[in-house]
């Protein structure tokens, strides 16, 4: 029998429709993926979460949406989608030869890190490239590091790496941070952290391990090398849309398109929630506000 409501992803978004879908009788059926909990797997202390006043480890959050979603009875599996067809009712959810169907869908796959492009990135990843400071920052103790990108992903992240790296150089390609003020003040009144401005990597450099950077300076066009032993990067995300191509409308980046301050898509019957929807406040807890908003959506909907 077709599941009244399937959600894949079980990032904030998705266990917060899960549980507000289960709360509601919905015997949701949730297709978590591998990366399960999403971003806030990878992140450290969430200070901006309401109800939080000490903060919380990203991933202790996670895990404590998902008993909660777990308690009231989401059934939950921790594969990827690999396919979908949207064009018949119920809707169908391919899990490698697995199908499963739905009368409603909740889509909340998020968002994954943006990469540069540069030469030397790919082959030097996990060789002291890395997008990820929370995960890998531990392994460059008293080591000089590059963080590429001038969000509030590159300020938080640049903070973290100043508890291991001797010095850390933000390379960012304008004049001025996007981050917000509080962020990038502590960035730059932090005396392990330098920044270079109106500058982008051209390459990264070494053989088996990175051992510097090609930087080129967008005002004068000088091409400089600099040492250094490790290159994050925080340049943003893309949405994780590819399975929802030709089933869904999505924007020129990829972001599924949805009715302005609700979670419908382009076809009825299938919702969108968080970072997957969301290019601009991309929060945890707007990411949870938009959860709740498709499961009274998919609610209604039902009937
Ligand atoms: P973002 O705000 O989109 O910033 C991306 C940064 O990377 C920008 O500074 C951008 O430069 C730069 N960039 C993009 N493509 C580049 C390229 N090819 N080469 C060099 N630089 C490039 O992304 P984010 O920092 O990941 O943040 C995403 C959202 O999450 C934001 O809404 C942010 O506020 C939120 N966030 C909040 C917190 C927090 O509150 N603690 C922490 C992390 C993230 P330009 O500025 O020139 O475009």
């Amino acid at each position: 029998m077709a599941e009244k409501v399937l959600i894949i992803g079980s990032g904030p978004a998705g266990l917060t429709a899960a549980i507000y879908a289960a709360r509601g009788g919905l015997n949701p059926f949730m297709v978590e993926g591998m990366e399960r909990g999403g971003q806030l797997m990878i992140t450290t202390d969430v200070e901006n979460y309401p109800g939080f006043p000490d903060g919380i480890m990203g991933p202790d959050l996670m895990e404590q949406m998902r008993k909660q979603a777990e308690r009231f009875g989401t059934r939950i599996i921790s594969s990827d989608v690999t396919d979908v067809d949207f064009s018949v009712k119920p809707f169908k959810v391919f899990v490698g030869r697995d199908v499963y169907t739905a009368e409603s869908i909740i889509i909340s796959t998020g968002a994954s890190a943006r990469w540069l492009g540069v030469e030397g990135e790919e082959r030097l990843r996990g060789f002291g490239v890395s997008a990820c400071a929370t995960c890998d920052g531990f392994f460059f103790k008293e080591k000089d590091l590059v963080m590429v990108g001038g969000g509030d992903s590159a300020m938080e992240e640049a903070l973290f790496l100043t508890k291991f790296a001797s010095k850390v150089t933000i390379v960012h390609r304008r004049d001025a941070f996007r981050a917000s003020t509080i962020m990038a003040n502590r960035v730059l009144k932090h005396p392990k952290i330098d920044v270079i401005w109106n500058t982008v990597i051209e390459e990264i450099l070494g053989d088996r391990l990175v051992s510097g950077v090609r930087m080129r300076n967008v005002m004068t066009d000088e091409v400089t090398d600099r040492s250094t032993d490790g290159v994050f990067v925080a340049i943003g995300h893309t949405p994780n849309t590819r399975v929802f191509e030709g089933q869904l409308d999505l924007d020129d980046a990829g972001y599924i398109l949805t009715e302005p301050g609700a979670s419908l898509t382009s076809v009825e019957g299938v919702f969108a929630a968080g970072d997957v929807t969301d290019k601009i406040y991309r929060q945890a807890v707007t990411a949870a506000g938009m959860g709740c908003q498709a499961a009274l959506d998919a609610e209604r909907w039902l009937g």
